[in-house]
């Protein structure tokens, strides 16, 4: 746990250099259209540079080797809450399948130690669910939205698979914002993204609010904590990452975020076709070729698909995710 903490504190560290220079930016950036699109073209350019990476997305050994360099016991378990649903039929999800009825599961995971926990996402607030409806009324649990507050309280680090509202908003807008933020791990490519052009306006960070976090920089992997590594992951989105835990007991998982919306664009190896989502396709297929590959062939990895309720049903009676947050 030391060492988490020197960790942290380093990435702390890196963050004040980050979150210097995205003040920098953002301060002359108050002239709005001419430097959003200074930023849209860097983000462009971003994207292209990981082009190469975005052939090959990574590799399970690297990322078991990145997941072992922080001395300390590993997780015991995961826990999945689901506090909200988008009922959407199943050809959104995946491009090709039929128009069954389906429904995006909105979640958040919890990694379990001895001696503390991680929360992978944060969830969102009523109004930032309400963005995705269209207008229409989608379920949306405010009791299960309140434990995830109170879970991320209780939480010594929070990480998030990217920038999107239904995964950063439990934060960015919690009334515990002040408690939140500093322990609160976002990447430069998140933080610049909530800055410069988030999903909604809800979201937008300002410099200031950017400060508060802890950005950290990196290129292809990342050692969070014992047993988890971070993967580098642009597609959805630009920030977006991939989370790798092994558990004490040999168990490994794989958090894909939204690279896939639901298992079968995995196994299928078929992308999303939801016209309100502009992602880089090219990343995006290769990550499912890559993760279809890793489905086949690593019987002791389990993907884990933020939105796929039934897949999280079926990993609950399969004893491989918790049902609740503790
Ligand atoms: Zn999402």
């Amino acid at each position: 746990m030391k060492c988490l903490a020197a960790l942290l504190l380093f990435a702390g560290v890196a963050s004040l250099l980050t979150a210097q220079q995205l003040t920098a930016q953002q301060l002359t950036a108050q002239q709005p259209a001419a430097q959003q699109s200074a930023a849209q073209q860097l983000t462009a350019q971003q994207l292209t540079a990981q082009q190469p990476a975005a052939q090959q997305p990574g590799s399970l050994d690297d990322l078991r080797r990145v997941a072992k360099m922080i001395p300390g016991g590993r997780p015991l378990r995961i826990n999945v809450l689901k506090f909200a649903e988008s009922p959407r039929t199943k050809n959104f999800a995946v491009k090709g399948a039929p128009a069954d009825p389906g429904g995006q599961s909105r979640t958040v995971f919890q990694v379990v130690y001895p001696d503390g926990y991680i929360m992978i996402d944060s969830g969102m607030d009523e109004p930032v669910h309400k963005t995705f409806g269209h207008g229409a009324a989608e379920p949306f649990d405010a009791a299960a939205e309140e434990r995830i507050q109170q879970a991320l309280r209780g939480a010594r680090s929070i990480v998030m698979t990217h920038e999107h509202g239904d995964h950063v908003a439990g934060v960015i807008r919690s009334r515990y914002f002040d408690e939140l933020a500093p322990k609160t791990v976002l990447t430069r490519t998140q933080a610049q993204t909530l800055m410069t052009a988030p999903q909604m306006p809800e979201i937008r960070l300002t410099a200031e609010m950017a400060r508060r976090f802890v950005v950290i920089d990196y290129d292809n992997y990342f050692p969070f904590a014992p047993g988890i590594a971070l993967m580098k992951a642009a597609g959805h989105t630009p920030g977006s990452q991939m989370i790798y835990v092994a558990l004490a007991s040999g168990a490994e998982y794989l958090f894909v975020g939204d690279s896939a919306w639901h298992m079968d664009n995995i196994l299928l190896m078929k992308g999303k076709d939801a016209s309100w989502v502009k992602e880089d396709e090219a990343a995006v297929d290769a990550q499912l070729k890559w993760l279809n590959a890793i489905g086949r062939t690593e019987k002791n990895v389990t993907i884990v698909v933020s939105h796929d309720g039934d897949q999280h049903k079926r990993y609950i009676e399969q004893h491989l995710l918790g049902g609740a947050l503790e």
